[in-house]
Parts: structure tokens; sequence; C-alpha cells
């Protein structure tokens, strides 16, 4: 799946907006896959991005609880704060500082060309497309390149902002200084875009979400309205049937096994068939994940802690790389 076979060589960025509870389409997509790495001994920073909330609303709601919860979920998910470092944007002022010099390394069109802001801009509840919507890419890349990360773990959607950072730490490096940055690369995983109950992305924004916190009888409501299409024969088919694949795909990762082998399973016994093995699947592998948050909820202050101890380490980390830029780009007085 990845090529990490000498952890030290590797530091990870990458991380959610604080915008609801995370689903699974973020455990699959991405969370997995970072707490499997960090098992390894892969260094690990995750943002909370809170400036980013800003890109398709007008006001960030209840942002102190949406962050609560996010650190809720990764720590119910396996992230180890003594050992990863998960932190808010907002915290870190020399990140969001290196948004100026990444910006003047980007055009305009260049920007609008992006596939997963245009689709973003779509569903935006925004009238008009604010100039934080159009530059957040350049803003990512301030927060995967500020530690220098060089793997990020992330679903299909952010693979054109991978891109757009690659493409900044090299013509940084070429119009600075060779080295500075590194050119990270995406780390997809066997769910690269799971899909919701609606058939689409699964999303926090889109209503179509099973999240990582919900109760078991609550998933299996979600996964009974789940879209699916009216051949009773369960097959494999991620092109021509999306929907049944995408559950099948969900209960393949969560028992272990391949979609194909959960489909032989169901066989010609229909979408009700096919939700009800969902359901158990989903459900029994999330309950341990749901018991340490029920456990983890009890204790905001600890929330607290660890953010607050995660905030200082970025800032760190930030300034350090900040003072590297300014020096590289003549700045330092
Ligand atoms: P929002 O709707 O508020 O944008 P979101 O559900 O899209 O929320 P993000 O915080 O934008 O979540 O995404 C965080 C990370 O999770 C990204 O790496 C993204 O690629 C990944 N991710 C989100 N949804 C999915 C999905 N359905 N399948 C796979 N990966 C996903
Ligand atoms: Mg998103």
């Amino acid at each position: 799946m990845d090529t990490v076979t000498d952890p030290t060589r590797h530091r990870i960025l990458t991380g959610d907006r604080p915008t609801g509870r995370l689903h699974l389409g973020h455990y699959f997509g991405t969370l997995q896959n970072r707490v499997r790495l960090q098992g390894i001994g892969v260094e690990l920073y995750v943002v909370i991005a809170d400036y980013q909330v800003l890109t398709d609303r007008d006001v960030a709601d209840d942002l102190t609880g949406h962050v609560e919860e996010l650190v809720l979920d990764y720590l119910a998910a396996g992230v180890d704060p003594a050992r990863a470092t998960i932190f808010t944007h907002s915290a870190v002022p020399a990140l969001n500082q290196l948004l100026l010099p990444f910006l003047s390394l980007v055009s305009v069109a260049e920007l609008g060309r992006n596939p997963t802001v245009k689709d973003e801009i779509a569903h935006s509840r925004q009238s008009a497309v604010s100039g934080l919507m159009f530059t957040y890419p350049v803003h990512q890349a301030a927060d995967i390149l500020f530690c220098k990360a060089n793997l990020v773990p992330v679903g299909q959607d952010q693979l054109p902002h991978l891109e757009l950072t690659r493409t900044i730490a090299r013509r940084f490096n070429d119009r600075y200084g060779a080295g500075v940055f590194p050119e990270p690369e995406a780390l997809l995983s066997k769910a690269p875009l799971l899909l919701g109950t609606d058939g689409t992305k699964m999303s926090k924004s889109r209503g179509n979400a099973i999240t990582l916190a919900a109760g078991a009888d609550e998933t299996a409501r979600l996964i009974k309205r789940a879209k699916t299409d009216t051949d009773r024969h369960i097959s494999y088919d991620p092109a021509g049937r999306p929907e049944v694949s995408s559950l099948l795909l969900l209960a393949a990762l969560c028992l272990d096994r391949t979609p194909s082998q959960v489909a032989d399973g169901i066989g010609a016994a229909g979408s009700a068939a096919l939700k009800k093995v969902v359901t158990e699947a989903v459900n029994e592998y999330l309950a341990p994940i749901r018991a340490r948050r029920a456990e983890y909820a009890r204790d905001r202050a600890h929330l607290r802690t660890v953010l607050r101890e995660g905030n200082e380490r970025a800032r760190a980390v930030a300034d350090t790389t900040l003072a590297e830029v300014r020096a590289a780009m003549n700045s330092h007085y």
C-alpha cells in the first residue's frame, strides 16, 4: 500500500476541517493510515483546519465544540498525543505567514483550474466565491510544508492540492535555494472516495455521513436509507454500480475481506441483505472506537491540554521554518 520502509525518513501532515464529527470516509480514507504509520514510528502532525471552515460559509458555527469533537475522534481512533502533534491553524501564526510567499508562486489561472475547488464551489452555501475558497489549497501547502512533511495520507479529493503543494515546494526551492522544502507525496488508501448514503462523496457538510460517534441504531437507520439499485444480484462493480460497490467496500474494510468476497456471500439476496451485512460489520468494527470515544468525552479538560501542547509544539516548528524561509528570501533583518 505504501513504501514506508524506514519510518525515520518520513513525516506526515494531514488534517480535517472542524465542520462536524469525523465519519467512515475519513476513517478509511485517511485516519486509519495515520494511526498505522504512527504505530511504526512515523512522526505525525494533524492540523485542525479552523481557518478553512470559512471557505464555504460565512461564519464558523460552534467552532470550539467542533474542534473538541475532532480531538475526540482522533484519540478514539488511536492518534497518540504523546507522539503526534495535534494543532489548530489559528494558533500557529508562522505557519499562516508562509501563505504570502507561497501565493506569489502560483498563478490565478492555476488556482482557477483546481477541480476539487470547483466541486466545492458548486456545493458551497455562499452565493459568491471568497478569496479564501480560491486560495485555500495554497494555505494547505503551508500546512504541509511548515513541518516539512513528505507523506500526506488523504482522500482522492486532495490530489490536486497535493500536486499544487509539490509545485510550490519546487518553485520555492528553484527561486530561493535548493532543499528548503521536500516535495511531499500523497498516500491513498483502499477507500480514496467512500460514498455517503445519497451516493455522493461522504462528507461532513452534505448530511450523508455515518460518523464514528453515531450509535449502533442510528448507524442501522442511516445504512437502511442508503441509495442502492434494483438489481437483486449483488456484485462489485465500482464503475457500473457505484452505490452498491461503496457499501461492499465498506463492509470489506470492516471485515478484512475483499469487496467481491462480501458480494459472493450475499449473492442474489438483494439490497436489504447487503445493508444488513454492512450494518453489522460497521457496528462491530466501530464498537471499540466508540467505547474509547465515550471514555475520552468524560474529560474535556484533557482535550484542551492535548491541543495546548500540540499548538506549542507546532509553533516551535513553524518558527524555525519561517526563519529559514526569511533567510532564503533575504528578509532576515
Ligand atoms: P467538509 O464537507 O466539511 O469539507 P469533509 O467530510 O469533506 O468535510 P474534510 O475535513 O474536508 O472532510 O477532509 C479531511 C480528510 O478526509 C481529507 O484528506 C479528505 O480527502 C478525507 N476524506 C473526506 N471525505 C472522504 C471520503 N468520503 N472518502 C475518503 N476520504 C475522505
Ligand atoms: Mg472537504
